[in-house]
């Protein structure tokens, strides 16, 4: 029987799919997309997908400094 894979993400049936495990939990999806679109932290302040380190502030992920400051009203110290 082949199971039916479908990604986790926007629920489209996949043919080639990428699976990726995160703290041992397999996950399907059937674009690097979707994957990215799960699993990316987004931006406190412009709901950005943050595919680099981001920056941290408060338990808040930030895309750039700009943000990070435009939300705190204050420079974060790295
Ligand atoms: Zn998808
Ligand atoms: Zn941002």
């Amino acid at each position: 029987m082949v199971q039916e894979a479908r990604c986790v993400n926007c629920g489209f049936n996949i043919e080639k799919d990428y699976i990726l495990f995160i703290n041992g939990t397999e996950y399907t999806f059937d674009s690097f997309e979707c994957a990215v679109n799960f699993v990316a932290p987004r931006c406190a302040h412009c709901n950005s997908i943050i595919m680099g380190h981001g920056i941290k502030h408060a338990d808040e992920m930030f895309c750039s400094q700009i943000c990070s400051t435009e939300e705190n009203h204050s420079p974060v110290v790295p």
